[in-house]
């Protein structure tokens, strides 16, 4: 059911501590974290504590929690010094525009210069 924590979900282990991540950054309702294969000085990816798929699942699911993801990555931005040159937020939305982790997250890149349009 949406939002509840499922039990094969990565992020969800993330979020119940149960897998490590380095945490940049938490909310009542977000975790941050280090990408672990980062594509960019900065990459950190933000995530709603609740399950919810991909990022159009979690703005129909509970729009508050999506206002909330994207808050806290313009504050990681902030944070990592970022939003001095500029920096993408990212929701790659099913396993063609490359969605791996099927618990919605927002990548943060920043911190070098960024192609448009991505490929
Ligand atoms: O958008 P996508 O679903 O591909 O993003 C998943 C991201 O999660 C990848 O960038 C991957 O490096 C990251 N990841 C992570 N920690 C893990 C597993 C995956 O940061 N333990």
């Amino acid at each position: 059911m949406a939002g509840e924590p499922q039990s094969d979900c990565l992020f969800c282990k993330i979020v119940s501590g149960e897998v490590p991540a380095t945490i940049v950054r938490e909310s009542e309702t977000t975790v941050a974290f280090q990408d672990i294969n980062p594509q960019a000085p900065t990459h950190v990816l933000v995530i709603p504590k609740a399950h919810h798929t991909d990022a159009a699942a979690l703005a129909a699911e509970a729009p508050e929690l999506a206002a909330d993801v994207l808050r806290e990555a313009g504050e990681v931005a902030a944070q990592e010094k970022a939003d001095r040159s500029g920096y993408r937020i990212v929701f790659n939305t099913g396993a063609g525009a490359g969605q791996t982790v099927f618990h919605a997250h927002a990548h943060v890149l920043g911190g070098r210069g960024l192609n448009w349009p991505p490929g």
